[in-house]
């Protein structure tokens, strides 16, 4: 039987998140049979936690959930000398989550050691940083397939194009706001008012940050089926560096004008457009799409 590539799954900081996520993946039984899993937290492996850190076995992808803290320590071993170990023989590096790419939520615990293995925040820094062998894979947590659509291009030898922080193209080059239902909404201008409507745009008071977040959640729907702007709550912008912000469900705004406008217009042009927009007034969009007393 041809060997398959070795794949290992390490944990640095981390919820567990997209470890939970990846167990939904539907095809999850074909790279099971296309990867030899050496160490997974929770799926079938190869070997054990204290086998892996003996740093003894080699892999050709390294898997990293969760922020790194060169610090911690895994079955008796510091993260960074695992990493190194690993990082050196694996071909591809692939940080799943916002954590792992950049920080995210576990790097406010201790600001000044905890990063993501190739940024922190979006300045290159740590083991990976500027590493031709890195994937970047931000969201929290990452859709399931996201990382099927990774190791099934690795496994058919195919070349995955990246962007300047390291994420595939081909699910990072779309904007969030790209394929989302209230689209019709937010080119009139026309406000959600409260979470868990169906109608009404979420970027003027509810803080969405579809127009400048690049991820793919509505074009890849979670489930096959919806997404969080689908289902009337804000997109919160957790596959960018900057993720977490303070005050996630609200539009900062100075002098009633939004503090960030979508991405590659200017405000000018932004709140010319809006003017004219906000001037038509349309019953159709102000009406509810579904009545429920009838
Ligand atoms: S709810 Fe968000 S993603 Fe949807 S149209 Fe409005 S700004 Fe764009």
């Amino acid at each position: 039987m041809k060997s398959r590539p070795k794949l290992l799954w390490l944990q640095g900081v981390t919820c567990n998140g997209n470890t939970h996520s990846f167990l939904n993946y539907p095809h999850l039984s074909y790279i099971l049979e296309t990867f030899e899993f050496l160490y997974h937290p929770i799926l079938p492996a190869t070997y054990t936690l204290e086998k892996i850190a003996s740093c003894t076995q080699s892999c050709d992808i390294l898997i990293f959930e969760g922020a790194y803290d060169p610090r911690m320590m895994r079955a008796g071993s510091r993260m960074e000398t695992l990493v190194q170990h690993y990082g050196s023989t694996a071909n591809t590096i692939i940080a799943v989550g916002s954590c792992a790419s950049f920080g995210g939520m576990f790097k406010q615990s201790d600001p000044e050691y905890i990063t993501g293995v190739g940024f922190d925040r979006e300045i290159a820094k740590g083991p990976f940083a500027k590493s031709n062998k890195l994937i970047n894979l931000s969201g929290c947590p990452i859709h399931p397939e996201w990382l099927g659509y990774t190791l099934r291009m690795i496994a058919d030898n195919k070349v995955i194009l990246i962007d300047e922080m390291h994420r595939p193209k081909e699910l990072y080059a779309y904007l969030a706001h790209h394929g989302c239902t209230r689209n019709e909404y937010f080119e009139w201008k026309v406000d959600a008012e409260h979470f868990g409507t169906k109608e009404g745009c979420l970027f003027y008071k509810q803080g969405c940050r579809g127009p400048m977040t690049h991820a793919s959640c509505n074009k890849i729907l979670w489930n096959d089926v919806s997404s969080k702007t689908r289902i009337g709550s804000p997109c919160f912008g957790c596959t960018e560096p900057d993720f977490p912000r303070t005050n996630m469900f609200e539009t900062k705004t100075n002098m009633s004008i939004p503090q960030d406008v979508p991405l590659g217009i200017s405000k000018r042009s932004y709140l010319t457009l809006t003017g004219i927009a906000k001037s038509f007034r349309i019953p159709r969009l102000e009406k509810r799409l579904i009545d429920d007393n009838t």
